[in-house]
C-alpha cells in the first residue's frame, strides 16, 4: 500500500463530481487505498464540521468514529446493491447522525479509489421505531389485555424511544373530571393528586386540552397561566413542560388525553410530534376496544330494556347468596314477581307502553330493594329478587311493600294505569337450597296467587302461609296493644338468700289481648324484635317501671331497685343512655336504683355503639346484669372488660339442681365466677326449698322464682311484700333508703 498523500483529482473533474451532489442531503467521499480523503462534498464536510478543503488527506477514521479500516474493507467487498451498512457519525458539535453507507470502487488515473455514498436515514429509523411501537401496542389490544396495561405499555415504549420524556394517559369522565390510567414514570403522588380533577379552560395542559378539544403545548409549566391552579403540584412533579393531546372518540366525545412531560422547558422536537401522531389513534383504538368489551359484557349480563341484571347474572348472584347463606346458616327468601294481565296492557296500549310499564316496574323494585339484595328481570314480565338473612315474616313484609310500590298509579302517554302484581315466595333452606328448586317453588306459589285471583303474595308451603298469617295477625294486635295501652307490667322480687329480704324487683311485660288472650313474652318479644316494635315496647317498659319505682319510693314501699330487660336490638336503634338519663331526672331516681338486664348477646356484640352505650350507662351509675347467664355463649372475656355487676343463672340450670349433678356443678361454677369477679349472682326460676338450700350453700347471693312468688301486678306486689316482711332477718344497709324501709 502506498503511503504517499492522496493525489488531488483534477479540478474540473472534481467540480463536476461535486456539482452532481449539490443540493442533495447525500454525503459523498472519495478515499484512497489508505482510507484518506481525496475529495468530499460539502454535505459531508458540513456533518464533520470542517471545510471541504480541510478534509483533503485526512484519514477517514478521524472523521467518522464508527468506520475502521477493516470495516471499510468489508464495505468495499460487499455488493453495494444488497447490503447497505448503517453507521453513526458523530459531528464535531457532538450531534449524531445515522447514515446508510455504500462503497463503490472507482479507477482514476490508474489508481483505485473508493467512493463512499452516505445517506442520512434518521427519518426512516424513527419511522421504523414508531412502526414497532404501533405493532406491539395493537398486538396487546388484540390479545385482549386490560386497558390499563395496554396504555402502560404504550407509555413505556414512548419513553424508551424518547428517554427525556415521561408519558401519561388520563381518562376524561362523563362528569368532566379526569382519572389517571397510565403514567408509569410520573411520581405516584402527582398522579394520585390528579384523580377527579375537573377539566376546564385553565386546567393545566391535559384538563385544558380536554376542554378545548385541541392539543395544548405548555413549554414552561412554572410560568404558564394555564398551570396557575396546579402550581402547588409542582413540587410533586419535577417536570418543566407538558404537551397534551385530546383523544376524541368516534362519537365526538373527548374520552382521554395523551401527554408528554419534559424535564426541561421547551417545545417538543419533530420526532416526538410524529410519535404523538401515531399514539393518539392507538389510544383511541384501545379505548374503543375497552368500550366495546364493557358493552358486550353489559349485554351479556343486563337486560337492555330495564338495565336490571338478566337471568344469567341473577343466577350467578343468587347462587353466591345461597352458598353464603348455607355457610352462615342464615335463612332467606326468593321472591318471584309477575305483572298481572301484562299481555292485555301490551295488546291494548301498544308495545311502547308495555315497555314503559316494565321499565317503571324495574325502577320501583330497584328503589325499594336498594343495594342490599339482587333484583333481576328474568324475562317477559317476570322479575325476581333474593333476600338474604330474612325470616318468613320479613319476607312477607318485603313482598307486600314491593307489591304496594308497584301498585302506585303510573302515567303512560297521558293515561293513568294501575299495575297489580302476583308474588310467589320460596324460603331457604326449608323450600330448597338449590336455585332451580327455589325458582320452581316460588313459581308454583306465584301461580297459586294467580289462580286465587291475583294481586297478592304467597309462600310456597301452605303451612308457612298459615304461620305467617297468624304472626301478621299477632303483629297487628301487638301494635294496637302498644298504642292503646294494652300492655302491663308485673314485678317479681329478687330475694336475698341470707334471708334479709327483697333486694329489688324485675319488671316483666304482660300482654292480655281481647282476641288472642294471654300471650307469653317469649312469643311476642321475638315477634316484636322481628317486626321492629321492640324499641317502642322496651321504651314503654322502662318509662313505666321508672315511674312505678318512684311511686313506691314516695310511698315507702321497700323496693330498693328496679330491674328492666332491654333487648339487644334496642341498643342498635335507640340512644338508651339518653333515655335513661331523662327518666332518672324526671322521676328523681338514683342511677344505682336502676338495673338493666341484658343477655350475653348484647355483651358480645361487636357493635361499637352498643359497647359505648354500656360504658356510658355504667359511668352514669346504672347497674348492668347479664340475663340467662350460661345459655349460649362460652366466652367470658367480656365479664372482665365490661362493667357488669350481676349474673343471672338461667332457670334451665336451676330446675334440675336437685336431681342433676351436672347442673349443680354448673351452678357452682357460675357462683364461683361471680364471687371471683365480685359480682352478685341471682338464681332464676327457683321453685323449691331444696333448690334454695343448695344455692344458699353454694354461696349464691339471691334467688328469684315461684318459691317466693310469680311476677305480680304492682298493687299485689305491695301486699305480698307487706305479708312477707315479717319473716325477714336483719336488714342490710342497701335496703334502708331514706329510712323508709322498716326492718322486721
Ligand atoms: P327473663 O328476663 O329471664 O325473665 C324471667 C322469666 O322467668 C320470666 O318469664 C318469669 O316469669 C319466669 N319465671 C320467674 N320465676 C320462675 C319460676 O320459678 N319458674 C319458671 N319456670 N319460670 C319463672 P316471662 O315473664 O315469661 O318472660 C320471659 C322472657 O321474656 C324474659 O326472660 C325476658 O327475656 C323477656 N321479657 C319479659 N319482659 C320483657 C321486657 O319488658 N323487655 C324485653 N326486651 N324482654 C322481656
Ligand atoms: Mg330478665
Ligand atoms: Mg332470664
Amino acid at each position: 500500500m502506498s503511503s504517499e498523500p492522496a493525489t488531488p483529482i483534477a479540478a474540473l473533474e472534481a467540480q463536476l463530481l461535486l456539482d452532481t451532489f449539490r443540493g442533495t442531503d447525500l454525503g459523498a467521499v472519495w478515499l484512497d487505498a489508505d482510507a484518506r480523503v481525496v475529495l468530499a462534498n460539502e454535505c459531508f464536510a458540513g456533518w464533520t464540521g470542517r471545510d471541504v478543503a480541510a478534509l483533503s488527506g485526512q484519514p477517514l477514521a478521524t472523521l467518522v468514529g464508527d468506520l475502521s479500516l477493516e470495516h471499510l474493507d468489508a464495505l468495499r467487498r460487499a455488493d453495494p446493491a444488497t447490503t447497505p451498512t448503517r453507521l453513526s457519525l458523530r459531528a464535531r458539535d457532538g450531534s449524531h447522525r445515522v447514515l446508510e453507507v455504500r462503497a463503490h470502487p472507482v479507477t482514476h488515473a490508474g489508481r483505485t479509489l473508493t467512493t463512499l455514498l452516505l445517506v442520512p436515514i434518521a427519518d426512516r429509523v424513527e419511522a421504523e421505531a414508531i412502526d414497532g411501537l404501533q405493532r406491539e401496542v395493537l398486538e396487546s389490544i388484540a390479545l385482549g389485555r386490560p386497558l390499563r396495561s395496554v396504555l402502560d405499555l404504550l407509555c413505556r415504549r414512548v419513553e424508551a424511544l424518547a428517554p427525556d420524556v415521561a408519558c401519561s394517559v388520563l381518562l376524561v369522565e362523563k362528569n368532566g373530571t379526569v382519572t389517571p390510567i397510565a403514567g408509569p414514570s410520573l411520581p405516584a403522588a402527582y398522579v394520585d393528586a390528579l384523580h377527579g380533577a375537573p377539566i376546564g379552560p385553565r386546567a393545566g395542559s391535559c384538563g385544558t386540552a380536554a376542554w378545548r378539544r385541541a392539543a395544548v403545548e405548555v413549554t414552561d409549566i412554572a410560568t404558564d397561566p394555564l398551570w396557575a391552579d396546579y402550581r402547588s403540584l409542582l413540587p410533586l412533579l419535577d417536570m418543566a413542560a407538558c404537551w397534551s393531546t385530546p383523544i376524541i372518540a368516534g362519537n365526538g366525545e373527548v374520552v382521554a388525553t395523551f401527554a408528554l412531560y419534559y424535564r426541561a422547558p421547551g417545545s417538543a422536537p419533530p420526532f416526538h410530534r410524529r410519535m404523538v401522531e401515531a399514539c393518539v389513534p392507538l389510544c383511541r383504538v384501545a379505548l374503543q376496544h375497552e368500550a366495546n368489551r364493557s358493552e358486550i359484557e353489559r349485554l351479556a349480563y343486563f337486560d337492555p330494556l330495564t338495565g336490571l341484571p338478566n337471568r344469567r347474572l341473577f343466577s350467578d348472584r343468587a347462587r353466591q347468596t345461597l352458598q353464603m347463606a348455607a355457610r352462615i346458616q342464615a335463612p332467606g327468601a326468593l321472591l318471584l314477581f309477575d305483572i298481572d294481565r301484562f299481555k292485555t296492557t301490551n295488546d291494548s296500549l301498544g308495545h311502547a307502553a308495555g315497555d314503559e310499564v316494565l321499565r317503571e316496574t324495574a325502577r320501583r323494585l330497584q328503589a325499594e330493594i336498594g343495594d342490599s339484595a339482587t333484583v333481576a328481570r328474568l324475562g317477559g314480565d317476570e322479575f325476581a329478587a333474593v333476600l338474604p338473612r330474612c325470616s318468613p315474616v320479613e319476607a312477607m313484609h318485603a313482598a307486600e311493600r314491593l307489591r304496594h310500590a308497584l301498585a302506585a298509579p303510573l302515567r303512560i302517554s297521558g293515561m293513568q294505569i294501575e299495575v297489580s302484581s302476583s308474588i310467589g315466595i320460596a324460603l331457604f333452606p326449608q323450600d330448597g337450597v338449590e336455585l332451580d328448586r327455589l325458582v320452581k317453588n316460588a313459581e308454583m306459589a306465584m301461580y297459586e296467587v294467580k289462580r286465587a285471583g291475583r294481586g297478592a303474595s304467597r309462600f310456597f308451603t301452605s303451612m308457612m302461609n298459615d304461620v305467617v298469617a297468624q304472626r301478621m295477625q299477632m303483629e297487628s294486635a301487638l301494635r294496637q296493644a302498644l298504642a292503646a295501652r294494652g300492655l302491663a307490667l308485673h314485678y317479681q322480687p329478687k330475694m336475698r338468700l341470707d334471708g334479709s329480704g327483697c333486694a329489688g324487683v324485675e319488671a316483666l311485660v304482660r300482654w292480655n289481648d281481647p282476641v288472642l288472650g294471654h300471650v307469653p313474652p317469649d312469643r311476642f318479644i321475638a315477634l316484636a324484635e322481628e317486626c321492629g316494635l321492640i324499641g317502642a315496647i322496651d321504651a314503654w317498659v322502662l318509662e313505666t317501671a321508672c315511674a312505678q319505682l318512684a311511686a313506691w319510693q314516695r310511698d315507702g314501699v321497700p323496693v330498693p331497685r328496679m330491674s328492666v330487660n332491654v333487648s339487644p336490638l334496642r341498643f342498635h336503634s335507640d340512644d338508651v343512655p339518653a333515655h335513661v338519663r331523662r327518666l332518672l331526672v324526671l322521676h328523681e331516681l338514683k342511677p344505682s336504683a336502676l338495673m338493666l338486664e341484658v343477655t350475653e348477646r348484647v355483651m358480645l356484640s361487636d357493635d361499637e355503639r352498643t359497647r359505648v352505650d354500656l360504658r356510658t350507662l355504667n359511668e352514669m351509675g346504672v347497674r348492668l346484669s347479664v340475663d340467662d347467664f350460661g345459655t349460649g355463649y362460652s366466652s367470658l372475656g367480656y365479664l372482665k372488660r365490661l362493667p357488669v355487676s350481676e349474673l343471672k343463672l338461667d332457670k334451665s340450670f336451676v330446675c334440675d339442681l336437685e336431681a342433676e349433678a351436672s347442673d349443680r356443678a354448673l351452678a357452682d361454677a357460675v357462683i364461683g365466677i361471680g364471687q371471683a369477679l365480685g359480682l352478685q349472682v341471682v338464681a332464676e326460676g327457683v321453685e323449691t326449698p331444696g333448690q334454695r338450700e343448695l344455692l344458699a350453700r353454694a354461696g349464691c347471693d339471691m334467688a328469684q322464682g315461684f318459691l317466693y312468688t310469680r311476677a305480680l301486678p304492682a298493687d299485689e306486689l305491695v301486699a305480698w311484700l307487706e305479708r312477707e316482711r315479717g319473716s325477714w332477718t336483719a336488714p342490710r344497709l342497701e335496703s334502708i333508703r331514706g329510712g323508709r324501709s322498716r326492718a322486721a
